[in-house]
């Protein structure tokens, strides 16, 4: 375990530790001179521990937009050591800064992260998440660095040269989104470098992945592969806000003497008991440059109860259920494409590609979705296994969705960064380019 004290702080030590943090964070921003900390705290009265954030207003997301680009800062540009980018709603990017604390909170939390999915300083890990604006490739990288193991800086793209690489560099750990570690197992496979690849564990996050999906993604690398999640966004610092332990998949459990987290009724904003859904909402207790206070994160999940095998302390969150701007509406029933994935990814007759098309060619938005077999002995099945899945989706989302079965294969791989799981459909021309239509 890496930083052991602090990841088994109990939980007095731990809130103490919190509420000190908070204080001197609010104590400072009350200090700089700017217009948008002056009005977030301005009608907020004392703070003294960390049982007092929830008196503090939220932040959300269209601040980030109307301060842009640097008015969220809290400290002088010249404190900035780096800035990342995460693309926006209206063109322009949210930008995030960092001075050379939150630089080593950022490594050292991926360093955590790293060891808490069982990566060692023994380790060489090929880092697929892409480099440059977004925070994946390079919070991951320093992590990696920070923990003492070998850091090799593939970034996206070109997976045929990739696994190559992974063979001839021997890599042990992967860092990737779970959909391009599909896309190396698959191109591993066919280039014959599967079993010169010895991948002991891999650390997926950037996209919302379900149990099947891990099923299908450890069964692909094989040999006793970990894949675990991790949890990050960049308003609050990238990768290495949460993350799965291996002992204990199915939670992440977030770093919170850093990220302090609180799950709200995303209607009122109210606090929901421990175990209930509700919108994640985060306070950077640490970071100095461009710190949030109650970020509204837009991401669904809830706080899990009980202690942790692995022997760490701190809280754990459900893996994420949907995010809160992705949720359809379908006559009149609330959907999250996460929910549709869970129930598609849980036959083991299905690959681990899949798409969800939003038909918006009639009055009311309908949904279907396109699956692939996992073998192509199974097309002749393609019929059978198609009704099966209507009907478990009829169970678990109370809506009939055709479910379209294709050969392996026919389903668009994306070989950058995020796979696209959703599309649209408005005019006659199927947006995945299928030829056949579903009888409704
Ligand atoms: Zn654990």
């Amino acid at each position: 375990m890496y930083l052991h004290e602090v990841e088994t702080l109990d939980s007095a030590s731990l809130a103490e530790l919190q509420s000190r943090r908070l204080v001197e964070l609010i104590g400072r921003l009350r200090r700089v001179e700017s217009p948008f900390w002056s009005a977030k705290l301005a009608d907020v009265g004392e703070v003294r521990a960390i049982g007092d954030l929830i008196a503090l207003p939220f932040t959300e997301k269209h601040e980030f937009l109307a301060t842009y680009p640097h008015g969220m800062l809290a400290v002088s540009m010249s404190q900035v050591v780096r800035i990342h980018a995460s693309s926006g709603t209206s063109g322009k990017p949210i930008i995030v800064a960092y001075t050379a604390d939150d630089i080593r909170i950022f490594a050292q939390v991926n360093a955590r992260a790293l060891s808490a999915v069982g990566a060692t300083s023994d380790d060489v890990v090929h880092i697929a998440y892409g480099y440059g604006l977004f925070t994946g490739g390079l919070g991951l990288h320093y992590g990696v660095e920070e923990l003492g193991a070998t850091a090799v800086p593939a970034s996206g793209g070109n997976p045929g040269f990739q696994v190559g690489l992974m063979a001839d560099a021997m890599a042990t750990g992967l860092a990737s989104t779970p959909s391009f570690a599909l896309i190396l197992a698959e191109r591993a496979e066919a280039a014959g470098v599967k079993g010169d690849i010895r991948l002991r564990w891999g650390i997926h996050g950037a996209e919302p992945w379900s149990e099947g999906l891990r099923e299908k993604l450890e069964t692909a690398w094989g040999g006793g592969y970990d894949a675990c999640d991790i949890y990050g966004l960049s308003e609050v610092i990238g990768p290495g806000v949460a993350v799965e332990c291996r002992e204990n998949k199915g939670g992440m459990h977030v770093f919170e003497d850093h990220f302090y987290p609180e799950i709200v009724d995303p209607e009122t904003g109210e606090p929901v008991p421990t175990g209930e859904p509700g919108e994640l909402v985060l306070t950077t207790l640490t970071k100095q440059a461009q710190p949030v206070i109650r970020y509204r994160t837009r991401d669904i999940t809830r706080i899990l109860g009980g202690d942790c095998p692995c022997g760490r302390t701190s809280r754990r969150i459900g893996r994420l259920e949907g995010r809160i701007d992705d949720m359809l509406i379908i006559r009149g029933i609330n959907v999250y494409p996460r929910t549709i994935e869970t129930v598609l990814m849980s036959d083991p007759a299905l690959g681990p590609n899949y798409a969800i098309v939003i038909d918006r060619r009639g009055q009311l938005p309908e949904l279907e979705a396109r699956v692939e077999v996992a073998d192509a002995s199974l097309t002749a099945d393609a019929e059978t296994i198609g009704a099966r899945l209507e009907s478990r989706l009829m169970e678990t989302v109370r809506l009939r969705i055709p479910v379209m079965v294709g050969e392996p294969g026919s389903v668009p791989r994306s070989e950058m960064g995020k796979a696209k799981r959703v599309y649209e459909r408005t005019g006659d021309e199927d947006p995945l380019g299928w030829s056949f239509t579903v009888s409704t």
